[in-house]
């Protein structure tokens, strides 16, 4: 295994599309171990590729003594709406006030291709939310409703 580094919002690649994993092999094994060490060892809580610079569809994120591979993830369903504050290992010190789903359906495929399915809710369902954003391109500064106001927004941390 090896850490890779985390890019941040300037680069471009954390603002594209990323592609579909078509192949379940060992080098995709190798990128989830290589994500989840580097996620570790950042003290954040989700990490999707392109924030390594890698175009694929894949999500590593570990919460609350739960881990969860998400490889071509999409949101199938969406209930309700919570108000959150997010903070992002490529957005250094911006934590951004939005709006989340309060829980979404994921379907997703596993390292070895079997097909997935997750119900998220609350804290893990805004996780999703932000780790699948970021394979479409989409940072939190750019739909954020504002940034975090530790003063005005205190209910909300
Ligand atoms: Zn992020």
């Amino acid at each position: 295994m090896a850490l890779r580094n985390i890019l941040t919002y300037e680069e471009d690649v954390l603002h594209k599309v990323c592609r579909e994993v078509t192949e379940f092999d060992s080098k995709l094994a190798t990128l989830l171990d290589d994500m989840h060490e580097t996620l570790t060892e950042s003290g954040g809580v989700g990490l999707a590729a392109p924030q390594i610079g890698i175009l694929r569809r894949v999500v590593v994120a570990e919460y609350d003594d739960q881990y969860y591979e998400l490889i071509n993830p999409v949101i199938v369903e969406k209930k309700g709406s919570q108000r959150v504050v997010e903070g992002c290992l490529s957005c250094p010190g911006q934590n951004c006030v939005l709006t989340r789903p309060q829980k979404v359906t994921v379907k997703a495929k596993n390292r070895f291709g079997e097909d997935v399915k997750y119900l998220f809710s609350g804290f893990w369902a805004k996780l999703a939310c932000h780790e699948i954003d970021h394979l479409d391109g989409v940072l939190i500064i750019d739909i954020k409703e504002k940034f975090y106001d530790p003063k005005t927004d205190k209910n909300l941390k």
